[in-house]
């Protein structure tokens, strides 16, 4: 375990800054703590436990060209021709410049749920399976290096123990480092990671150091409440697809889609055109499940109509049909949905609820 002295902190990040982008938690002006790029000066907000959303914008970018196109004219038409639609099309040409920036970048004090968050998308984008090979997302993940700070001070919204995490967990972190008096220690595991810790303001931690951190981390995942019992829960949504109790819950929810916005993992995009004069950027946008657009078909067919449907989808998309293929959750339980739902609506009792044995459910089987 190596340690780092809290007055050369800004050292440290100043050293990553000159190596390529920083991104940290940082207070702004408005008084809220989000990830932004780093400049030497600037406070990373460490006590502040989450940042408002999450780091994932850094790797799957909210709105994102990635590919730039125009026509060009090739050819005359013969002089004297008549020049319509038909023969400029005839003589226009296709051009397509693709677009793929990702800088070296590292992303500094993220919480293990948000590391955590980003394995979450890596099985999607990442080719688990075979299934996909995302190259935008997967050149900035690569570029990118993760130093996950432990939870000290959990919240009463956390529950990343009863879906498989920890306050300190190293799950997609490449360091972890965990905040003791004087400084803060640090572990790599990965190479990423080794060659961060390579920087000279890190010692060796001393004795009372690891003893310090150690104990953090274990009175930290002693403080993080476990709101449900994941077992079954998988089963009960299949079973209780067709539950009115879907209806009953939705009720208060307005559609606005912030508790996807915030999510360390949800992953839904649109894509979408824009065409100006003949230019034109082909561009990827965050899109959210809540939207009634969002499962329209082109034949004017729309399978979730119905906004229960459409809040059924985001619980059992996280907790039975991503788990169904990827053989993992796709929450990491950090709490943000809880906090920032404007109606209040707490993803823990909408499982303690639905994920639970109901007796109006219909008949496993039966579902839609
Ligand atoms: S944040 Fe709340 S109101 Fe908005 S879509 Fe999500 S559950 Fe519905
Ligand atoms: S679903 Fe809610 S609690 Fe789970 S990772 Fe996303 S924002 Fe956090």
């Amino acid at each position: 375990m190596r340690f780092l002295a809290q007055d050369q902190l800004e050292a440290f990040l100043g050293h990553l800054a000159g190596q390529g982008r920083v991104v940290a938690p940082v207070k702004g002006a408005d008084g809220v703590v989000l990830f932004r790029p780093w400049e030497p000066g600037m406070a990373v907000e460490l006590d502040v436990l989450l940042a408002k959303q999450a780091p994932k914008d850094y790797v799957f970018r909210q709105s994102e060209t990635y590919l730039r196109f125009g026509y060009q004219m090739e050819g005359v038409a013969a002089a004297g021709a008549e020049v319509t639609a038909a023969t400029d099309r005839a003589h226009a040409v296709l051009k397509v410049e693709p677009q793929n920036d990702a800088p070296a970048q590292v992303i500094f004090g993220l919480r293990p749920c948000d590391a955590r968050g980003f394995v979450q998308m890596d099985n999607v984008f990442g080719g688990y399976g075979g299934f996909y090979f995302d190259p935008y997302y997967n050149a900035k993940r690569e570029a990118t290096t993760l130093v996950a700070v432990t939870c000290r001070d959990p919240r009463s919204t956390c529950f990343c123990t009863a879906v498989g995490g920890n306050p300190a967990g190293t799950e997609g972190a490449d360091v972890l480092m965990t905040q003791v008096e004087g400084g803060l220690t640090a572990e790599a595991f990965t190479e990423k990671g080794e060659e961060l810790l390579a920087f000279v303001g890190f010692s060796e931690a001393g004795q009372a150091q690891t003893l310090y951190a150690e104990t953090v981390k274990e009175q930290a995942v002693a403080r993080v409440d476990v709101p449900f019992e994941i077992e079954g829960v998988r089963e009960n949504l299949r079973a209780n697809i067709e539950d009115p109790g879907w209806h009953d819950l939705c009720m208060r929810c307005i559609s606005c889609g912030t508790c996807t916005y915030v999510c360390p993992n949800c992953y839904c995009f649109n894509i979408t055109d824009e065409i100006v004069e003949g230019k034109g950027e082909r561009m990827r946008t965050w899109d959210n499940c809540f939207n009634p657009l969002y499962t329209l078909e082109t034949s004017g067919h729309n399978p979730r109509e119905q906004k229960s449907n459409r809040f059924r989808n985001r619980f059992s998309h996280k907790f039975w049909y991503y788990p169904e293929k990827y053989d993992s959750l796709l929450c990491s339980g950090c709490g943000r949905c809880i906090t920032h739902c404007p109606t209040r609506i707490d993803i823990r009792e909408v499982l303690r609820f639905m994920g639970s044995p109901r007796s109006a459910a219909a008949p496993a089987g039966e579902e839609a």
